[in-house]
């Protein structure tokens, strides 16, 4: 009989597929269609510390930029470098002295990032790196740089790695029930896609179905799997992208982003509850409608009519918390509380933590099989919100975010931001993209009322 059967191809399971194979469990992973060509596949395709996140949830965003370290160190060739210019307009909700105050937060872990922190960027040098950029009300940009990674090329030398260890892949297997004896789950019994069943038999199961673990979760008699979808839909345009990406407002005023592919660019994603079933995901014409009047008003010249739509769950568990700031960490259930002594569910995460996931996954799964859990991971680094990390309490990092914030704001508002973070500094951090000349001309009109040059950084707090 195997060790361990996994449900679900995402990223985290494929994740858990190579750890459990290379620490010589007998492994056989499942997916109801192509390994990594759900959730995983729809991603932004960053590997990012979560500046979005970081108002109300610190302790995620330094878990994370913590990982980007150990990552960069183990396999420096993954991860490729991307810049991302936030332009701030004169009619922005979020003016440059509170994003250059958010941007200060997020350069504390900047070092873990292998970055060199923020710059602020006059107008005229933003045109330069963006000519198409919108340019009425332009005041300037600030800069900061984050990792992208190929996700598919990422789930593809997980699963190589793992069947090179000696674990089986099966695509195409849904699985639809679990044969259950005596509070133990002996098999789980998938549907292949010409509609014969097979089972699969194990010691333990690992529940890693994403958005449908819930789903899977009853299949097993559990109702421990509480999660809060929220839809994530990316319009696709069709043109060589930018050479910065771009974080820029909707019109209701929420951020979305813009991430330079090969060949094209991703625009999105939206965040909204899905209702149903995960089955049942759809683009509706007003949210693609929404993103292309977006990327209109940042973008005039491009042609968002041309592109396409991709969409994607995020499987966030369930928590007390408002939409807009529930954390993106993730949890391990262990159903034996609820009398399943052989089974796991993984929920939430991002691709950004999927090793650490995967690590945490197999210190619960090894001593099911009666085999010494490996050593925790050390939290390292030291400071605040480190040691938060380790007590997982929301409300605390929530409180430490709030304070982070706060006391940037404050030392924004007395003392002159350095010129070396300025348009010099940003020209010796990244040469290529500051000196070359630009592929992306876009449209080149006259705007009454731009002054080129305008340095937005003369007086903080615009
Ligand atoms: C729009 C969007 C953008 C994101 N961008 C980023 C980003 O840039 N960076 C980042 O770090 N994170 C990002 N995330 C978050 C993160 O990528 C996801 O949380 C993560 O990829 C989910 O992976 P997963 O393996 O849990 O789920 P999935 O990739 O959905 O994998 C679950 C798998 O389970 C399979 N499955 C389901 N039911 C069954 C069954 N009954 N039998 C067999 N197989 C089954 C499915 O086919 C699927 O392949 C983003 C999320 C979204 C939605």
């Amino acid at each position: 009989m195997r060790d361990l059967v996994i449900v679900g191809a995402g990223i985290t399971g494929a994740a858990v597929f190579r750890a459990s194979a290379r620490a010589g469990l007998s492994v056989c992973l499942l997916d109801r269609g192509r390994a990594g060509g759900a959730t995983t596949a729809v991603t932004s395709g960053l590997f990012h510390g979560g500046l979005r996140y970081l108002p109300y949830d610190v302790a995620t965003s330094y878990a994370m930029c913590l990982e980007i370290s150990r990552l960069l160190a183990a396999s420096p060739g993954l991860l490729k470098r991307q810049v991302f210019l936030w332009p701030v307009y004169r009619h922005h909700r979020l003016g440059m002295g509170l994003v250059e105050s958010l941007m200060e937060c997020y350069d504390r872990f900047a070092d873990l990032r292998s970055s060199p922190g923020h710059f602020r960027l006059s107008a005229s040098r933003t045109i330069d790196c963006v000519p198409a950029i919108e340019r009425s009300g332009l005041i300037g940009s600030l800069s900061f740089d984050e990792w992208r990674v190929d996700v598919c090329g990422l789930v593809q030398g997980l699963l190589a790695q793992g069947r090179a260890a000696g674990g089986e892949v099966l695509e195409g297997r849904r699985v639809v029930a679990f044969v259950a004896r005596d509070g133990r789950i002996m098999a789980a019994r998938a549907r292949g896609l010409e509609g014969r069943d097979a089972e699969f038999h194990a010691r333990v199961f690992v529940n890693a179905a994403g958005p449908w673990a819930e789903e899977v979760a009853v299949l097993a008699g559990s109702k421990a799997v509480k999660l809060s979808l929220r839809r994530g839909v990316h319009l696709v345009i069709p043109h060589e992208p930018p050479r910065c990406g771009l974080i820029f407002p909707e019109p209701s005023g929420r951020y979305i982003g813009l991430y330079p592919r090969e060949g094209e660019f991703w625009v999105g994603p939206t965040d909204d509850p899905q209702e149903g079933s995960p089955d049942q995901l759809a683009v509706t014409p007003s949210e693609a409608q929404r993103l292309r009047r977006s990327l209109g008003t940042i973008l005039p010249g491009y042609p968002a009519a041309s592109g396409r739509t991709v969409a994607g769950l995020r499987p966030i568990f369930r928590q007390f918390m408002v939409p807009g700031m529930l954390s993106r960490d993730y949890r391990i259930i262990d159903h034996s509380r609820e009398g399943i002594g052989n089974l796991l569910s993984a929920v939430g995460g991002k691709l950004t933590s999927h090793r650490p996931m995967a690590e945490d996954i197999l210190a619960a799964v090894l001593p099911k099989l009666e085999k010494p859990a490996p050593p925790p991971l050390a939290v390292s680094g030291g400071g605040l919100a480190s040691r938060l990390l380790a007590t997982h309490n929301r409300f605390a990092s929530a409180a430490l975010s709030a304070a982070m914030l706060a006391y940037h704001a404050m030392r924004h508002a007395v003392s002159r931001p350095s010129a070396l973070r300025g348009d010099e500094g940003f020209r010796q951090a990244y040469p290529d993209l500051a000196e070359a000349p630009s592929l992306d001309q876009g449209p080149h009109r006259e705007v009454p009322g731009f002054e080129p040059g305008a340095d937005p950084g003369a007086k903080p707090g615009a």
